[in-house]
């Protein structure tokens, strides 16, 4: 009977769904194109290392992490898919772990460039590493500025233990519906391999496109489209929505921990920012701020228990939070409450959440702590 004090909440990932996506995105691309998925920070919070094996069987054939200790999670698991470092890499224990585990760093710099050689100059390391070149077309985050490409390319090229793999860039402004920004940095991606082909040196594997890009237009597709977002069914902007159906991978749900009634003026949490205006039936709910359930939408949330919303109420604190629940006379404690995801015809996104907190439904999916499972269903 305490089981469920065990799971008081926990976040769902519909391995079914996450496979759909990596197919429909494949379907999308044409035979020329991979798809690497894009499973940084923990998979944006969906568990790395299930959504990488799960994405690697749909027909995803490479893997992006931010930083090495991401990359060396999915080699311990057996994960032998070619891992792409997206984060800069320095130091020479990182270029040591890249070399022993196989993973495959960012160039954004011709210094950095010459701190790779020197260190694995150091190393007992038989083939050379392959390395990505990542140019600046106009993020202004990492990589050479696209107009010294050529030369970057070049002297990555006479270094030794070094080879390079591929080209790419990365998109800002993607998702908008002005794509004046996005062709700009397409053409001056373009030009910058015009002028490292027209120093003879052979272009290997391109790469442009995220999740916005890959739905907006083939031309970004190259060789690889790097995509997180629609990997975990959510749309990058709404007028991209009509391209290829997603579904959502992750549900947040959570129990009813106890159920009570209030009189009518009664305060309810912290501050006693909710006062009862009549009686009501009040349900704790196991799961709080500290699980990444923001303690802003306090007062401003809604929750879905038997396929209809229900209001939270009073401050959300650490690790419960208030629901009015008088619309079910008969609840019992133990019954599951959908935070995020769908019940009956109901349904609550990362993007609804996204758009109460002014931010991007990326910072909701990543905002789940460690302190609640992931369970594979
Ligand atoms: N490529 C790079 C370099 C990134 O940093 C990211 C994520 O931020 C992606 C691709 C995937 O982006 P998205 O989640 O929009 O598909």
């Amino acid at each position: 009977t305490y089981a469920w004090f065990s799971q008081r909440a926990w976040v769902e990932i519909d391995l079914g769904a996450l496979s759909h996506n990596i197919q429909q995105i494949v379907q999308f691309l044409s035979p020329r194109t991979q798809l690497m998925a894009v499973v940084k920070a923990d998979a944006y919070g969906h568990g790395a290392i299930t959504v990488a094996q799960t994405a690697l069987q749909s027909g995803a054939s490479w893997l992006g992490v931010a930083t090495v200790p991401e990359g060396i999670q999915l080699r311990e698991a057996g994960i032998n898919a070619p891992i792409l470092i997206l984060g800069a890499t320095h130091t020479p224990e990182q270029i040591h772990a890249i070399a022993q585990w196989e993973l495959q760093p960012t160039l954004c710099s011709p210094k950095q460039a010459l701190i790779f050689s020197n260190v694995l100059e150091t190393i007992q390391q038989d083939s050379p590493i392959p390395v990505h070149i990542k140019l600046d077309t106009g993020m202004s985050r990492l990589g050479t500025n696209w107009q010294q490409a050529a030369e970057f390319v070049q002297l990555v090229q006479r270094l030794p233990h070094l080879v390079i793999k591929s080209i790419y860039s990365h998109l800002a402004t993607a998702d908008s519906p002005d794509t004046t920004m996005m062709q700009e940095q397409h053409r001056r991606f373009e030009e910058a391999i015009a002028q490292i082909k027209a120093m003879g040196i052979k272009i290997p594997c391109l790469h442009l496109a995220n999740s916005a890009a890959t739905l907006t237009d083939s031309a970004l597709h190259y060789d690889i489209v790097r995509v997180g977002l629609a990997v975990y069914g959510l749309y990058p902007a709404t007028h991209l929505q009509n391209l290829i159906k997603l579904k959502p991978v992750l549900q947040l749900k959570a129990r009813v921990t106890q159920v009570k009634t209030i009189a009518p003026g009664t305060g309810v949490s912290y501050s006693h920012q909710f006062i009862a205006h009549k009686q009501l039936r009040l349900a704790v709910v196991g799961i709080g701020y500290a699980d990444g359930v923001p303690r802003s939408l306090s007062n401003n949330l809604q929750v879905l228990i038997r396929g209809q919303r229900v209001p939270q109420i009073g401050t959300i604190t650490m690790d419960q939070l208030m629901l009015d629940v008088s619309a079910f006379p008969d609840l019992q404690e133990g019954e599951v409450v959908t935070l995020l995801g769908e019940q009956g015809n109901e349904q609550i996104s990362a993007d609804d959440w996204a758009e109460k907190l002014n931010t991007i439904s990326w910072e909701i999916l990543c905002g789940f702590k460690h302190r609640l499972p992931r369970v594979a269903v």
